[in-house]
């Protein structure tokens, strides 16, 4: 037989469908966020990221980076072992306090990833609940599902941020059997936020459990950064929090917060928690260092809403076909995966402007779109140069713009003048 045959035949199915993905060949560079080296066939090039989910440049914040170089000159690099055995390291017990101290929780648990810990806090969860009937949002993310998947429990999939649908789906469950409800805060690709006071109200009224995937949330939104529960005062309402310490935090690992009990029991008994080696000291301690800073700091989180904004007008009054998106993400529609990453390709080829192209499976067919995160870093000038380059890219491809007569994106008039008037145009 001819083995390879088969993987050749499903690469070029991918190349036929245009989705196949190419990797930038990046290094960031200190001091300078967000811009990067871009090593391509042909030379070395310094570009600007502007699809970053290191989303407020703490992956290269001093103090960071700091506790990291002390942590490694101290303890060396890997953790050498599971957390049962050996890896068990104590910036990594030190890190999992401060993540319950940031969510108002009692205990929190830290996995090697987000994807790790959705998919090993969700499967054992589910699998210690008798006959447990998970209810999960139908824009999940894929770590989410895999770990509905992987409990093996029976499943019921509402309908995005519909709550009457979900109302409809506990209702015929009943009270009194087990439930559990996951849904993200902050849906990644377009922006959106879920209505999770009246989903623990829904929680409450049919007896289910909840689980909340704050992953683009954390470090960015609320008075301390413990994400939209953290801004809207719904900690307590939510049962699990998860989170990431790669995104806004700026290094790697994922982790739960919530009740003793739960998390001691997905300690005992997830797979994916017990069967792996342990975070290494040097990103507990620079995580740690991270959340610290984000607790007590708002600047970041000031300048982050401020950018965003000012994108999602500055491209809008372009007539760039910003989709509507009530947090720093902005998705700019392309509706065509050749189009997508046609466009992709020549922002970077041409004005050294990376932005990933966003096609199916990520979103669904159809609504392909680049997604562009600004961050504190990005300034006026950035912003106006992205605009400028958009605006060659969708004129020279052909991709159709918006019909400007949606109201522009809201941005206050000072910021706006501000950008104007600095970058001159
Ligand atoms: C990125 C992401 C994850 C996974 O987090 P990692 O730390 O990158 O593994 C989980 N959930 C959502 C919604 C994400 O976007």
């Amino acid at each position: 037989m001819d083995y390879r045959r088969f993987f050749e035949d499903a690469i070029d199915q991918l190349h036929a469908e245009k989705r196949y993905r190419v990797f930038a060949n990046l290094e960031r560079i200190v001091g300078k966020f967000p811009r990067a080296l871009w090593r391509s066939a042909e030379d070395t090039r310094e570009i600007t990221v502007w699809c970053s989910n290191d989303y407020l440049g703490m992956g290269q914040h001093p103090k960071v980076i700091a506790a990291m170089h002390d942590a490694s000159s101290r303890m060396g690099s890997g953790a050498g072992g599971t957390r049962n055995i050996s890896g068990n390291n104590h910036p990594l017990v030190e890190l999992e306090a401060e993540l319950a101290d940031l969510h108002d929780k009692e205990a929190g648990l830290v996995f090697t990833s987000g994807f790790v810990s959705n998919e090993a806090s969700i499967s054992t969860i589910a699998r210690l609940l008798p006959n447990c009937l998970i209810f999960s949002d139908e824009l999940n993310h894929a770590s989410m599902i895999e770990g509905v998947k992987r409990s093996g429990a029976e499943k019921r999939i509402f309908r995005h941020n519909d709550l009457a649908h979900l109302e409809e789906l506990l209702k015929a469950a009943g009270r009194e059997r087990a439930k559990l409800i996951v849904f993200e805060s902050v849906y990644s690709m377009d922006g959106d936020i879920a209505p999770i006071d009246a989903i623990a109200d829904l929680a409450e009224k049919y007896n289910a459990m909840t689980y909340i995937d704050e992953v683009h949330a954390v470090g960015m939104y609320g008075e301390r950064g413990g994400g939209i529960t953290d801004r809207e005062g719904l900690s307590h309402r939510i049962d699990i929090i998860e989170g990431t310490l790669a995104k806004a935090f700026g290094t790697l690992g994922g982790y739960i917060t919530g009740p003793k009990s739960v998390i001691d029991a997905v300690r005992s008994y997830a797979p994916g928690f017990i069967f792996t080696t342990a975070l290494p000291p040097v990103i507990a301690a620079a995580a740690t260092e991270s959340i610290r800073h984000l607790k007590v700091s708002q600047e970041e989180r000031r300048l982050h809403q401020q950018q965003a904004q000012l994108t999602k007008h500055v491209l809008a009054q372009a007539n760039l076909p910003v989709m509507p998106s009530e947090t720093h993400i902005v998705p700019v529609h392309v509706g065509d995966p050749e189009l997508c990453k046609k466009a992709s390709d020549r922002l970077l080829e041409k004005h050294g402007i990376y932005i990933q192209p966003i096609n199916y499976p990520t979103v669904p067919r159809g609504t392909e779109r680049l997604r562009i995160t600004p961050t504190p870093f990005h300034s006026n000038e950035l912003i106006v140069e992205l605009k400028d380059a958009l605006v060659e890219v969708w004129t020279a491809l052909g991709i159709p713009f918006s019909t400007g007569e949606a109201t522009p994106v809201e941005a206050s008039d000072r910021v706006v003048t501000l950008a104007v008037s600095k970058a001159g145009g």
